[in-house]
């Protein structure tokens, strides 16, 4: 009995301490899931998304801060073991999502239908203007894990950059970096374009691009906005048509693919424009050669050559003999089909690397590659010259022009545009001077001369403008009795430093720089004011060069010399050269008709010399020819001079001219410009040009000098 009491009472004990430990055991379990909870708020709490969890009945568990805050209007009614349907409905009728207007139960459906059966993400637009993404999930007891992020702002920004991009005229769109496919295109560019949005979304960047312009794979990738900026590209357009376009890049991420977008500016109008002027400013209108600037341009590129390539170039200036005379009696129509047909031919004897430019007027320049010594040249030089001297046929006038040709090489001649140039028109000015159709290269000596010939220039000006100019005297004669009847006067120029400078050493200086206007002018009324001093009878004979008659008041300024000597106008005797009749200006002509009007005569000088067309002596009624010196001179020993001699004064003798005889030197010259029927001379023989003083001497003689002849 005992046994069994003990017994009990132990299985009572055990019972009691087994119940005991289950009780603390319970409550350590408890803590320890108060505890995880706690944990768990704390960890979602920290959490930038809403969170929440629900029970497999869709009843609140748990939810985050963050959650609460995204649904601040009915953060009040969560409560755990609340239903998130019954928040729902509630939130419906107190209007918080605008999405359920008009269709409250089927919204709600909608939604617990998502909930219950997840799948996926979905958006939710809230009252106060908020998007929210959803994304719910089931968990492994059955209950729904919820997630929720605030996309306000990426839906704000997302809109306004499709507002920008779809509404924007300029054409945009955007293409995948990995396979360069087109992902989206504005309404601008569908427009622009030609092609269908459907088509244009099938294309690659590639597509676009215009066959003809090649493009780097790797420039239509990963560059940087800073190394596209200012690119500019040829696309093609449905059509096919060609369209030049400035682009603009910038770099996204576009439905989650590395994407640029491309801002593409039609430039076609731009660039043509552009070309034109580039083009209008580096060529010449007439011609379409290369102009003065352009011609720089590439001789500074083969000057830079010049460096890596020990051979050099050649540059040629080219100038049209004939045409001016072309331009005056054809006109300038016909000038201008000159300068083209010149040009063609020119351009036409040329390589590529050569290069013919027109420099102005009937000015050209050629640069020729390659020259390595002056022969390398010749080739060129003879084939040029002969292309120009073949006659044009301007539009059935045959014309003949020829050409005279100054080379300059580099870098022998100068390793700068500006010198080789210059030292080329240096040497074209000597082949000039030397005579028409001919070529001259450049020697350094040229340099010289023309330095000399810039001082004599400045000194011509201190001459004019301290009136340091003398004016002589030298009597035209009588051969018959070897009375003086008129003085010619010729000017005089005592320089300081090189002596007496002859008149021809000086005179083409002046009409060159338009100087001789005023010397001219200033021997006309110093010879005036002398002749006035003079015996009645006896003339005086003034040479006027063409660029007096150019000036416009040549008339006036005779008309005033003779008034202010005092001096009759038929005491006056004008030299004129058949360089004046040259251009046959009608001005020029009335100028001479309306001195002669005035009783001045007029006399043709040196003739024989110029072009000595007989024409010049109908153009207009001279008074007097005076034979070049060039005929007289040793006339006594050159038949030919004899046989011009006299025609020239039977010519003379039936138009009613007087004929005078320039240079005679000697006995024998004057013996047979008797023979030949001369009545009047000039020269050493009789006496050379001297100043006013001996001049007043010689003719206060009563035999007036006669002695001499
Ligand atoms: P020109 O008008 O034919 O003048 C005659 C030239 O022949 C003068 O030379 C004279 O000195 C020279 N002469 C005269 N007799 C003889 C001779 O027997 N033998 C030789 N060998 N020469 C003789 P100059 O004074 O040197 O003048 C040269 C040219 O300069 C002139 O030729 C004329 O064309 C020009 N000239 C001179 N003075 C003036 C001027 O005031 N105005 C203009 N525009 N030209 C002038
Ligand atoms: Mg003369
Ligand atoms: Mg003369």
């Amino acid at each position: 009995m005992l046994a069994s009491i003990a017994a009990r009472l132990r299985r009572c004990f055990a019972r009691n301490e087994d119940a005991r430990r289950a009780g603390v055991e319970a409550s350590i379990a408890i803590l320890e899931a108060r505890k995880a909870a706690s944990r768990l708020r704390d960890a979602i709490d920290i959490l930038p998304e809403g969170i929440v969890f629900l029970d497999p009945d869709g009843r609140y568990i748990l939810w985050n801060q963050q959650y609460a805050n995204i649904y601040k209007r009915s953060a009040d009614l969560f409560q755990p073991g609340a239903k998130l349907a019954d928040t729902l409905r509630i939130g419906v009728e107190r209007g918080d999502y605008p999405e359920s207007a008009g269709r409250e139960e089927e919204w709600m459906q909608e939604r617990l239908n998502k909930l219950f059966n997840p799948d996926g993400r979905h958006e939710q637009t809230l009252t106060d203007g908020r998007t929210i993404l959803i994304e719910e999930r089931r968990t492994s007891d059955g209950g729904i894990i919820g997630l929720r992020v605030d996309i306000t702002e990426m839906k704000q920004r997302e809109a306004s950059f499709r507002l920008l991009f779809d509404s924007n005229p300029i054409p945009m769109f955007v293409y995948g970096l990995e396979d360069l496919s087109i992902l989206s295109v504005n309404d601008a560019a569908v427009k622009h374009y030609g092609y269908t949005r459907e088509a244009m979304l099938a294309m690659s960047l590639l597509d676009i691009h215009h066959p003809d312009e090649s493009v780097e794979l790797s420039h239509l990738g990963g560059e940087t906005s800073e190394e596209h900026a200012g690119r500019t590209w040829k696309h093609r357009k449905a059509d096919g048509a060609a369209i030049d376009v400035a682009t603009f890049i910038s770099h996204l991420t576009y439905e989650g693919q590395r994407a640029t977008m491309i801002a593409a500016v039609d430039i076609t109008e731009r660039k043509a424009a552009e070309a034109r002027v580039a083009y209008m400013a580096h060529h010449d209108a007439l011609t379409s050669l290369p102009n003065r600037i352009l011609l720089r341009v590439r001789m500074e590129q083969m000057i830079a050559d010049l460096r890596r390539d020990a051979r050099g170039f050649a540059v040629f200036c080219v100038d049209l003999d004939n045409f001016k005379w072309v331009n005056d009696t054809l006109g300038h129509p016909f000038g201008d089909l000159l300068l083209q047909g010149v040009s063609a031919r020119l351009r036409a004897e040329l390589r590529g690397q050569d290069t013919v430019a027109r420099l102005g007027g009937d000015e050209f320049a050629i640069l020729q590659a390659d020259v390595g010594k002056p022969e390398d040249v010749s080739p060129l030089l003879a084939r040029l010259l002969a292309v120009i001297n073949e006659p044009f046929d301007l539009e059935g006038h045959l014309v003949t022009v020829g050409a005279s040709v100054g080379v300059a090489l580099a870098p022998h001649d100068g390793d700068d545009p500006d010198r080789l140039l210059k030292n080329a028109d240096m040497a074209l000015y000597r082949a000039k001077a030397e005579g028409k159709g001919g070529f001259r290269f450049f020697e350094s000596e040229m340099d010289a001369r023309v330095q000399a010939r810039r001082r004599l220039e400045m000194d011509l000006r201190g001459a004019i403008k301290d009136e340091a100019f003398e004016v002589h005297y030298q009597p035209l004669v009588s051969l018959a009795n070897g009375e003086v009847r008129s003085l010619e006067a010729l000017i005089r120029w005592p320089h300081p430093e090189h002596g007496m400078i002859p008149p021809s050493d000086f005179i083409p200086v002046a009409e060159e720089t338009g100087l001789i206007a005023q010397i001219g002018l200033f021997v006309l009324r110093r010879a005036c004011a002398d002749a006035a001093q003079w015996p009645d009878g006896i003339k005086v004979a003034v040479n006027l060069s063409p660029m007096q008659f150019k000036s416009g008041n040549l008339l006036q300024a005779v008309l005033d010399a003779l008034r202010d000597a005092g001096l009759a106008p038929s005491r006056l005797e004008l030299e004129i050269t058949e360089t004046l009749l040259l251009d046959k200006i009608e001005m020029v002509i009335a100028t001479l008709h309306a001195l002669r009007a005035l009783v001045v005569q007029i006399s043709m000088d040196d003739f024989g010399t110029g072009y000595s067309s007989l024409s010049y002596l109908r153009s207009f009624p001279f008074d007097k020819i005076k034979i070049d010196r060039s005929f007289v001179n040793d006339i006594g020993a050159n038949a030919d001079s004899q046989a011009i001699v006299r025609a020239i004064v039977s010519l003379g003798t039936s138009l009613g001219i007087k004929i005078t005889a320039e240079g005679v030197e000697t006995e024998s010259d004057l013996a047979y410009l008797k023979a030949e029927g001369c009545t009047e001379g000039q020269g050493f023989l009789f006496r050379k040009a001297q100043p006013q003083a001996a001049i007043l001497a010689l003719l206060e003689k009563p035999d007036n000098g006669k002695a001499a002849a």
